[in-house]
């Protein structure tokens, strides 16, 4: 079964993209137009409006990351657990209601959530304006080594 999303044809579509030796670049516009991205599972006939995954446009090879898109009022139609992977939730615009384990927990812009793999989890934008985040989705400790211990002055 093919579980991968594609950036669908009717979708806008990243801009200028660029790669190099040791980077991959693209320009996916203003944050507020997120809403007009659509991924694809054809397989599975599934869109998802308003959420661009960035692990297949980047070549990621340790994280996913999402950046997602709710107009006012929408909830997430499902609650979902992950078998591996933490997720961190970081609000960049708007808030809501997010629901882990049947706890509720008010998010705004600005706040940062991690949550574990067994967290079953939701949200919902209970505002009156849109609302942006980003999600980044890792292997649960996976991590070694990360700042000072990675990085080198060169
Ligand atoms: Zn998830």
């Amino acid at each position: 079964m093919n579980t991968q999303f594609e950036i669908a044809k009717e979708s806008k579509q990243p801009q200028n993209a660029a790669e190099g030796k040791n980077f991959k670049k693209v320009d996916l516009g203003s944050f507020t137009d997120l809403g007009k991205y659509i991924m694809e599972n054809k397989e599975l006939n599934m869109k998802n409006e308003g959420k661009l995954f960035l692990h297949d446009l980047l070549g990621l090879s340790g994280c996913e990351i999402s950046l997602n898109y709710a107009p006012a009022g929408y909830k997430v139609p499902f609650k979902h657990t992950h078998k591996q992977n933490e997720e961190v939730y970081i609000v960049l615009k708007g808030n809501g209601v997010f629901e882990i384990d049947d706890e509720k927990i008010n998010i705004e812009e600005g706040s940062v959530l991690k949550v574990s793999p067994d967290g079953i989890r939701t949200m919902e934008n209970t505002s009156d304006t849109e609302m942006i985040f980003m999600v980044i989705q890792t292997k649960e400790n996976s991590l070694e080594q990360f700042t000072l211990t990675d990085a080198q002055i060169v």
